[in-house]
């Protein structure tokens, strides 16, 4: 039909005017390796379907739409093409990107047949405007995987542990920029940030009071530092750890967002100062858990204040 765009083993993708960017490349290479796999066949390619990539700043969300013999991305970024590519490749050519590391594909060859004038993608803007998941792990080779499962489900960021982010290389951040997803600098980092190997001995009163004695804190190395907070109100303590955060981006300068967060668990400082930002009379049902939020909720919102 003349009012179809057929895609099949004989459709040859040419790009037309194709800026020299990284993501709008990568999405051209995905688009073509894609298709490529889907339309598997003995033919050898000829018939032209031109690509058109539009990065236009005030486009409302991402689209795709079938032309006579070319199908036209449009998108206020780079990223976002990117992103129609992998929705038009689950939505028109039977890919399911829902396991990392596999492009699941039912069919093979065929033919799929799309109307001209149509919008296979209008307008898709996401609902959320941080979209990830927390890597409780260390970096390893998997990430690139990782990274390639979460820009395919159009995921932008990955929150890790400050310890975590010290190991990651240079070649797995470009990875991972390229592909949209900022890795933010984050977990359980009172230990990190205020290592009780370096500051017990010297300043026993940046860590919490508990039933009238300072706490003795685990090695900063230890793995879950459970109910080990610091005393947040002292004032030579928030010091340091503002000047030791300020140490971390200088010598990160790649971070673009850091967390402060407390150690897990429980365990918030019991000291003259800090009492005074929560009554002790109010428990909940489940005692330590309600103990702890109804704590964490004034000393810790005033730490960040
Ligand atoms: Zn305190």
């Amino acid at each position: 039909m003349v009012n179809d765009l057929v895609l099949n083993c004989r459709t040859k993708l040419e790009f037309v005017n194709l800026p020299d960017d990284a993501q709008l490349k990568l999405a051209a290479d995905e688009l073509e390796r894609l298709m490529k796999t889907r339309f598997a066949g003995k033919k050898a390619p000829g018939q032209i379907v031109e690509v058109f990539f539009e990065v236009k700043e005030n486009a409302k969300g991402f689209s795709v739409k079938a032309l006579k013999n070319a199908l036209l991305f449009t998108a206020p970024t780079a990223l976002e093409i990117l992103y129609a590519v992998y929705d038009l490749a689950e939505e028109y050519l039977g890919y399911c990107f829902f396991e990392p590391g596999i492009d699941h594909l039912d069919v093979t060859g065929g033919k799929v047949v799309l109307s001209v004038g149509k919008y296979l993608i209008r307008n898709r803007v996401p609902a959320l405007k941080l979209r990830g998941l927390v890597q409780e792990f260390p970096f390893t080779d998997e990430d690139y995987i990782i990274a390639d499962w979460m820009v395919k489900n159009k995921l932008n960021f990955l929150q890790t542990w400050l310890k975590y982010y010290e190991e990651i290389t240079e070649d797995l951040q470009d990875y991972f920029d390229l592909r949209g997803i900022e890795i933010i600098g984050g977990g359980h980092n009172f230990s990190f940030l205020i290592p009780g190997e370096k500051y017990a001995k010297t300043h026993p009163d940046f860590f919490a009071e508990r039933n009238g004695e300072r706490i003795k804190p685990s090695s900063a190395k230890s793995a879950l530092l459970l109910s080990e907070q610091l005393c947040t109100t002292n004032p030579e303590l928030r010091e340091e750890l503002v000047k030791n955060i300020i140490e971390y981006s200088n010598t990160h300068p790649r971070i673009k967002s850091l967390n402060l967060s407390p150690n897990d668990g429980f365990g918030w400082c019991e000291c003259k100062e800090c009492s005074t930002l929560y009554d002790k009379n109010i428990k909940g049902e489940l005692y330590s858990r309600s103990e702890h939020v109804h704590q964490a909720n004034s000393i810790y919102h005033q730490l960040l204040k």
